[in-house]
């Protein structure tokens, strides 16, 4: 199944190139659906890393690219300015924080991290302080894989340790241990307090991703956290950055996740399900104040300006993905998921080689206790019809909200059996 160029030359994502891991040669996709070149069907439980919220080939997002395609693909932001930006930074500004107020369009996910960490540091050394450079973030993070971006990810699962001192040194507290569901222990915070009490003078801002941690560990945690950390940055002098790139857009059940606990950042990335995983788009939202501050400062501008701001194509599709998932009852859609994730997950939790199953919104997580052959599980799952990709000790599920009923329940007893055949294979 293997293409035998792409083995040789193509580098896939986390992957060797004297030992590449299988791939599996898509055709096309549609729906739910992918359907591979040797004709076989899967269903799909990734979205494509989050971002496919609507599923693929949709027909309105497919008529938004080519609408704007007869105008132009592709135009430079610097000195020009476009409908499709305009429009989306409109509608952008109506479902993210009232306090947030200026746009910047970046081209990924990583990029809007870069851009937020140099706005946090470009707003301090505006106000005279300069010393404040440095960023804190709780540990099982994941802000993308460029150096600032990566840098504030999980030391061990980032494996910081291959870049030696070539990756800046960040501040590293505990993960939130509070789940989403308990009781809140205010203990919690107790390490952010004093890391902040000791290191404020020369920290420019904390950056977590608001209630669920993604690609570090795919951990639910406690909304007052999020209040609390609030407070101690208030206190403490410090900018908030929420990475909103995994959980925006619906996900986790509310449109964007800093709404579970009601608290604003200064600063907010949002990438992935923005253009409805159609193509690489991202923004960076922060309030007046940040802006003006910066504006002010003695550079007088921000410093960046990627090629591809606001290219016109991704805007127009990111603009009608938003509008397609804003007229329709997604609430209730991510709720039906959520049911049903809970009702097929929530029984393996008695397996012994299972160590956790947790459920929010259209995420569904089985940890188990040892790592899994990612390998031999990616091939058992395409051999019953469905896409899940796990990593590490996770084997996990956040399909396309347009799956239908029967297509989750397709996806989640095929993936269920698999999980509850490990065990009588290692017995
Ligand atoms: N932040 C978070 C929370 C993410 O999940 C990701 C991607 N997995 C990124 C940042 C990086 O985004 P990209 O891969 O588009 O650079």
């Amino acid at each position: 199944m293997t293409d035998l160029f792409d083995q040789q030359h193509l580098w896939h994502p986390y992957t060797s190139m004297t030992q590449p891991l299988p791939t599996f040669k898509v055709k096309r996709a549609y729906g739910a659906t992918i359907e591979l070149a040797d004709g076989r069907c899967l269903i799909d439980g990734m979205s494509s890393w989050w971002c496919a919220i609507h599923g693929y080939n949709h027909p309105e997002l497919n008529q938004a690219v080519t609408d704007q395609l007869q105008q132009m693909s592709h135009i430079m932001f610097g000195g020009l300015t476009h409908d499709p930006a305009i429009e989306l930074g409109k509608l952008l500004l109506q479902i993210t924080p009232p306090s947030l107020d200026k746009i910047f369009y970046a081209d990924s996910g990583s990029v809007a991290v870069e851009v937020a960490l140099k706005m946090a540091v470009q707003y301090w050394t505006a106000q005279g302080q300069p010393q404040k450079t440095n960023f804190i973030t709780p540990r099982s993070g994941y802000h993308g894989d460029t150096w600032n971006a990566m840098s504030v990810c999980d030391p061990v699962t980032g494996m910081h340790q291959i870049f030696g001192s070539s990756l800046p040194n960040r501040l590293f507290v505990p993960a939130p241990q509070t789940r989403f569901d308990e009781d809140w222990n205010p203990d919690d915070m107790a390490e952010l307090e004093q890391a902040l009490a000791q290191h404020q003078h020369t920290l420019a801002a904390l950056i977590l991703e608001p209630i669920v941690q993604g690609a570090g560990g795919m951990r639910f945690y406690h909304p007052e956290y999020l209040r609390q950390a609030k407070r101690l940055c208030e206190q403490y002098g410090l900018l908030l950055i929420f990475d909103e790139i995994a959980t925006g857009f619906g996900r986790t059940g509310k449109l964007f996740a800093w709404e579970h606990a009601g608290v604003e950042p200064d600063i907010m990335c949002i990438g992935k399900g923005l253009t409805g995983g159609y193509m690489t788009l991202s923004a960076t939202l922060t309030s007046k104040q940040v802006a003006d501050t910066i504006s002010q400062g003695e550079a007088g501008v921000f410093m960046h300006g990627p090629t591809f701001m606001a290219n016109p194509l991704a805007c127009a599709v990111a603009l009608k993905s938003t509008q397609v998932l804003l007229a329709q009852d997604w609430q209730a859609k991510i709720q039906q998921i959520e049911q049903q994730l809970k009702q097929a997950l929530t029984p393996l939790a008695q397996l012994s080689h299972v160590q956790d199953v947790r459920v929010l919104g259209a995420i569904g997580v089985v940890e188990l206790t040892t790592p899994v052959d990612m390998q031999s599980l990616q091939q058992q799952f395409v051999q019953r019809g469905i896409w899940v990709r796990p990593f590490g000790k996770l084997v996990y599920v956040m399909p396309p909200y347009v799956i239908s009923a029967d297509e989750l329940h397709y996806l989640l007893t095929q993936l269920t059996e698999v999980v509850r055949q490990m065990q009588e294979n290692a017995a």
